[in-house]
């Protein structure tokens, strides 16, 4: 059985706490994986203090020179692809195939970061003045604290640490309690890519106690956290006290639009998709479908057919279409939903308890649960869920669609299914998200794409793509005057 442990100044520690975690596989709590050992306040104080002697040497190295390190990681990914999709699998219960996605997503964001290492450019500003002129240069902030879900536990630590470390900062990451094996693997291929001691650490623990001391600690001069708003807005809080940049995203409820025109086997295959995907365990799941009155008999008949026919399983096996909820916890806050949405007056058409059934016994599994005549101020309406639970919302037309899909606190992605021009563009003018999907799933993004949301989801510079060091890099402007001689007159 593995151990892990949180890596500190490039060395694997024992904890001092003593205090331990099982790394339970969702699909069977049989098997066992590993043991996490807890670390304490006092160790996630060390890793600061490791990163903060790292970041000089670690700033003073040209950006390609870190990018070559970065792209050597991406390179060993790729070599261990595989095996980190079958960890993530057996951790976190995702089907092998959406692993394998994962897995490659993250691959492509660490390539494109290290690319990035050569474009770390600023701009020239002709002067108002003769012989002069001002440039910019990016540089980066110091230690840095990155704080992640269990969801994308490959994908989201390295679409933070790459671009951390491209930038020129030094990393303490603490990750999710649930998913450690994946930091873990992920962090021993940042090391063995030339990853200098001290410039990436790894901390396995509590987020109330070594989040929260990361957060706080005074030589952190950025926080960039991914996973629930509750969490994201006390980050938000705690670092306005020190005055430091934070990047939090966050939760969703994210809604699709179908419209009358809309071609329905794509309506509905790609909201069965977005919904019950990742057991829709996926920041980006469609947890709304606001549908025109007209054609939501329809269109609730089939996404309820679609939803009966998924097979249910241990991801591992190849015939799985959907896993488990990740952890007990999880799986218990999706059934408490699904009481709730029955005791608010929704019509639960299929779905709504644990599955039953071969193999399912030992596992988190909940059935593909469809809701239908939900009105907006339901909770099943307004909270993320973070399950295979689908909420439909019945509205008259265009106008109501809109108001209904903006009534809500998140505002991360959306789509529509529709073929007329204008109602497309009038869906993404007035839609309240950071991201939109015209004819296609909530779900998904690309490595050089911005991804991210607004409203009670995103606070701060957007992740991935053409953003991607905008969080992780601060703006000097120098001046430079090669007149040789003293200025007239004043300047303001
Ligand atoms: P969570 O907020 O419970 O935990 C996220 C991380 O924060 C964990 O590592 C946790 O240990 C840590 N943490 C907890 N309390 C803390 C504290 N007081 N101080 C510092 N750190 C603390 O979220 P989760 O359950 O792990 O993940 C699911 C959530 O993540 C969902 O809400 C989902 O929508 C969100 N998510 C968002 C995106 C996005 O890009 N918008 C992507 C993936 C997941
Ligand atoms: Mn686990």
């Amino acid at each position: 059985m593995m151990i892990y442990r949180s890596f500190i100044d490039g060395k694997w520690l024992d904890s001092v706490s003593g205090e331990t975690t099982p790394n339970i596989n969702p699909a069977n709590i049989n098997d066992v994986i590993g043991t996490a050992q807890l670390c304490t306040r006092e160790e996630a104080r060390r890793a600061v203090e490791a990163a903060y002697g790292a970041f000089k040497n670690w700033r003073d190295m040209p950006a390609p020179a870190r990018g070559r390190i970065i792209a050597r990681a991406a390179r060993l990914m790729e070599d261990n692809k595989e095996e980190l999709a079958q960890i993530l699998t057996r951790e976190e219960g995702k089907t092998i195939s959406e692993s394998r996605g994962e897995v490659a997503r993250a691959i492509n964001v660490v390539e494109f970061c290290a690319g990035e290492s050569r474009r770390m450019n600023g701009e020239t500003i002709p002067s108002e003045l003769p012989a002069n002129f001002a440039y910019t240069i990016k540089e980066p902030h110091g230690v840095v604290a990155l704080i992640t879900p269990w969801n994308f536990p490959v994908a989201i630590p390295a679409w933070k640490i790459a671009p951390a470390l491209v930038a020129g900062n030094t990393v303490v990451i603490k990750a999710a309690e649930s998913t450690p094996a994946t930091a873990v693997r992920l962090t021993e291929i940042f090391h063995e890519a030339g990853v200098p001691p001290g410039v990436l650490n790894l901390l396995l623990g509590k987020g109330s106690e070594v989040g929260e001391e990361i957060v706080n600690h005074p030589a952190v001069r950025a926080v960039s956290f991914t996973g629930s708003t509750e969490i994201g807005f006390l980050i938000y809080q705690q670092a306005a006290k020190r005055g430091i940049p934070v990047q939090c995203e966050m939760g969703g409820k994210n809604p699709v639009v179908v419209l009358e025109d809309a071609d329905m086997e794509l309506a509905v295959e790609s909201t069965a998709q977005g919904a019950f995907g990742s057991t829709g365990q996926r920041c980006t799941a469609t947890s709304r479908a606001v549908v025109i009155d007209k054609i939501a008999d329809e269109f609730v008949e089939k996404i309820v057919a679609r939803a009966k026919s998924f097979t249910l399983g241990d991801g591992s096996d190849p015939n799985t279409h959907i896993g488990p909820s990740v952890d007990e916890k999880q799986f218990n806050t999706v059934l408490k939903y699904i009481d709730i949405g029955r005791e608010d007056g929704a019509t639960l058409l299929c779905g709504g308890k644990r599955a039953e059934g071969d193999g399912l016994g030992n596992g988190y599994f909940i059935e593909p649960t469809v809701f239908d005549h939900v009105s907006p101020d339901m909770r099943i309406a307004r909270e993320e869920i973070f399950g295979p639970v689908l909420s439909v919302l019945r509205v008259k037309n265009f106008e109501e669609a809109m108001t209904v899909a903006n009534d809500c606190d998140y505002g991360l992605s959306s789509s529509v299914f529709t073929n007329d021009a204008n109602d497309i563009f009038r869906f993404v003018q007035q839609i309240e998200t950071g991201m939109t999907h015209i004819n296609s799933p909530t779900t998904g993004g690309e490595a050089h794409i911005p991804f991210g949301g607004i409203k009670a989801t995103g606070i701060g510079a957007r992740e991935q793509g053409s953003t991607s060091l905008d969080f992780y890099t601060e703006l000097k402007v120098v001046y430079v005057d090669y007149t040789g001689r003293k200025r007239e007159g004043n300047l303001y």
